[in-house]
């Protein structure tokens, strides 16, 4: 081997010379990892027959620049165009193509060169961008849409109502606005944490009683749940922030009251060497060892979910409690339940804070 070869071995890009009838001369570089053909499978056969390239939208492309559609454009090169590509096992492959080309004074093409990139990771990005946009306009839609048909109800048929249904529907139009609020400020948060962008107002907090305190709130919602906070005398404080310990213990307990019919939650706390451990356990149907850890990506929902619900909590929750330096997860309880436990870091001060106030 050359020492050029070695450089051309070495690339990520994949590199195909291509003669004037579009046929391969050279496969250098990562065609033959991007690809699957050996260089001497590929040598003598047509590009496009070879790779059948496809556009966007699913439709034949070329890249040999001599095909007729694609003279008229290429003049030296071309900026990079994405194609989905056949490998020699069948597989269908996305890449970027850029070509250079080399001409007569006439125009004709004497040679091309193709460079192509592998851009499945790229592809795979816009696909869970668009899935997201679809996710929630589709969470957005709605609401706004219940919205939307009762006060066009209310509005027109304002004196066909007693104030009792009046007042029903003006409930439900609040409450579908509460909805949308909420997915507007997930959203919100959502950005801050991908960008960054997250500022914790950190002080010394009392776990215990932020717990006692969304324990409080949720209850009268609950009518089902007993729902209890459990924490040993003299829980250390921790340096956190508040609001948005708050958020996340807001969160599970109310996931553990969606997703439960009924029975105990609890939460509880415990001290480790050196962070605070918080579970949050119910007498649910659990989550299964499948969804472990999808549970927590963004939008994820276990199957067809009947409770209202952007998927967005626990994915949120999460970037929280890492913001925190802690860690998240669930596992199911041995009689059946899902047990959520975050985690935060008790640093020395904090130790030292409590056990001089003992
Ligand atoms: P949302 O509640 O809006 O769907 P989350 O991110 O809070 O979003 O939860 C993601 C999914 O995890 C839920 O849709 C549900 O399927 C599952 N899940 C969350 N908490 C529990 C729980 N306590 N028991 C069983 N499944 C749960």
């Amino acid at each position: 081997m050359s020492e050029l070869d070695d450089v051309l071995a070495s690339m990520q890009e994949g590199v195909v010379v291509i003669d004037a009838q579009g046929r391969v001369t050279h496969w250098l570089g990562a065609s033959g990892r991007l690809l699957g053909w050996s260089a001497d499978q590929a040598r003598g056969r047509h590009f496009d027959d070879l790779l059948d390239p496809n556009d966007a939208n699913g439709n034949r492309t070329c890249v040999w620049p001599g095909a007729s559609e694609y003279r008229m454009r290429t003049i030296k090169g071309s900026p990079e165009r994405e194609m989905s590509v056949t490998t020699k096992s069948g597989k269908r492959v996305w890449v970027g193509v850029t070509t250079g080309v080399r001409r007569q004074p006439s125009g004709s093409v004497v040679a091309a060169t193709a460079v192509l990139r592998d851009i499945r990771r790229r592809k795979q990005i816009d696909t869970t961008k668009s899935e997201v946009i679809l996710a929630v306009a589709h969470e957005l839609r709605s609401p706004l849409t219940s919205v939307k048909g009762f006060t066009s109800t209310l509005l027109h048929r304002w004196d066909r109502f007693d104030d009792a249904d009046k007042k029903r529907l003006l409930q439900t139009i609040n409450t579908d606005v509460d909805r949308v609020t909420r997915l507007i400020g997930e959203l919100l948060d959502v950005s801050r944490l991908e960008a960054g962008r997250l500022t914790l107002n950190r002080r010394m907090v009392r776990i215990n009683d932020i717990a006692a305190g969304v324990v409080d709130r949720l209850r009268p919602r609950a009518r089902a749940h007993r729902i209890d906070c459990v924490f040993p005398e003299q829980f250390p404080q921790v340096s956190a922030d508040s609001d948005k310990i708050e958020q996340v213990l807001t969160n599970l307990v109310e996931n553990a009251v969606k997703y439960t019919p009924g029975g105990a939650i609890q939460v509880v706390g415990s001290v480790h060497d050196s962070s605070v451990w918080i579970e949050v356990s119910d007498e649910g149907a659990g989550v299964s060892a499948e969804h472990k850890k999808t549970v927590f990506a963004k939008f994820f929902r276990v199957g067809a979910n009947a409770s209202p619900g952007s998927g967005l909590g626990l994915y949120i929750s999460k970037g929280l409690v890492e913001a925190h330096g802690g860690r998240i997860w669930v596992e199911n309880n041995q009689g059946g339940g899902a047990v959520f436990t975050f985690t935060l870091p008790l640093i020395e001060e904090s130790v030292e804070k409590v056990s001089g106030q003992s």
